[in-house]
């Protein structure tokens, strides 16, 4: 028998994501401008993101492991790079497929030329001081003999206004010409409004695409992507004075409608979002009543009385305006977001 419909779903704006990655390349200027997808693209589902991205032209792609790269391999993006480089486990998975380690230290520099593995790419630390070999060691010969594709570093505060940047910029920058790497890229999402100078050959966004806003400069072109929405299983009437969820934190003023929702921290509406997340039937705002349940959520549905049990439910998740709220990085809001969602493109 199939399994009927999951009771919360994800909406996903495929044109958002689109649009958004058109005006991330718009902004990265004469660079390319690849996809981040690391993490099942940020909870969307990285083998639609991939899909969606490469028809709109986007050819660079990013994930963290070779488990990830190889859920893409029937997809086979025009380039896939896979940031942890590559341990002695995943040497055999590397060495077979199209996709490209990251080299990240000098021990997988060495574990990748001992094997001949081919087209690799190269992580440079220009300060953040975690994945990457070191400047000098890119420029005084460890890479020899390899043939890199991107040199790429990554910027530690790119979301803030500080001269570390422009400190990493011009590390990565001193390399050019010193080894055999094909392109350089440093720029993450908040990287690419830091200016022409960051965007090298390649820039690499991730949370833009989906709708979250590092910077002021990226406010009036990215979009919200993910629309979390759930089912009401239950409508009932609370009676003044009464009180609703665990450990009876919100009693009612008034007599209250009140829809119960298939969400929970389970599904990573997490227990931040109690008595102060909200919900929306069309324009009407919905507020959340009391603690987050691990599976269920309570909104007060006053505003909206024609609601029944089976109609659906917005959750508010615009991703700046959401962690603003909840102290959640917008990157958490994204990936947190649990298994049990159907995940359904608009
Ligand atoms: C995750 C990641 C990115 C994308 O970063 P965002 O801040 O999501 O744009 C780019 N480069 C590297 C190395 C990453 O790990």
């Amino acid at each position: 028998m199939t399994i009927p419909p999951a009771p919360l779903r994800l909406s996903l704006d495929g044109d958002a994501l689109v649009a958004n990655w058109r005006a991330l390349d718009a902004m990265s200027g004469s660079a390319a401008c690849g996809a981040a997808v690391k993490a099942d693209g940020y909870g969307l589902g990285a083998r639609d993101v991939v899909r969606r991205l490469s028809r709109a032209g986007c050819r660079d792609f990013f994930v963290a492991t070779w488990a990830e790269a190889a859920t893409l391999g029937d997809i086979a993006p025009a380039s896939l790079s896979v940031l942890h480089g590559v341990r002695a486990e995943d040497m055999d998975l590397a060495l077979a497929g199209p996709a490209r380690p990251v080299l990240a230290s000098a021990e997988q520099v060495r574990r990748w030329r001992e094997a001949g593995g081919g087209v690799c790419d190269v992580m440079v630390d220009t300060g953040m001081n975690r994945l990457g070999i070191s400047v000098e060691d890119a420029a005084s010969g460890l890479l020899d003999g390899l043939t890199i594709d991107t040199l790429m570093s990554h910027l530690a505060c790119a979301d803030e206004d500080v001269s570390m940047n422009a400190r990493q910029r011009d590390a990565l920058a001193g390399l050019r010409g010193r080894t055999a790497a094909r392109r350089m890229s440093l720029a993450n999402s908040a990287g690419i409004a830091l200016g022409g100078d960051y965007h090298f050959d390649l820039t690499r966004p991730g949370i833009a695409l989906y709708g979250g806003v590092q910077c002021a400069a990226h406010a009036v072109h990215i979009r919200q992507v993910v629309f979390p929405q759930a089912q009401i299983l239950q409508r009932r009437h609370v009676k003044a004075g009464e009180t609703v969820g665990y450990n009876a934190t919100w009693t009612a003023p008034a007599d209250t409608q009140v829809a119960i929702l298939n969400i929970g921290y389970a599904d990573g509406y997490l227990r931040c979002f109690s008595g102060k997340g909200g919900a929306h039937s069309g324009d009407r705002k919905l507020p959340v009543l009391g603690r987050v349940s691990m599976d269920l959520l309570a909104v007060g549905v006053d505003a909206a009385a024609e609601l029944a049990e089976g109609d659906w439910i917005g959750l508010d998740y615009a991703l700046p305006e959401t962690a603003m709220l909840t102290g959640l990085s917008q990157y958490e809001l994204l990936t947190g977001l649990g298994q049990r969602f159907d995940r359904v493109w608009m």
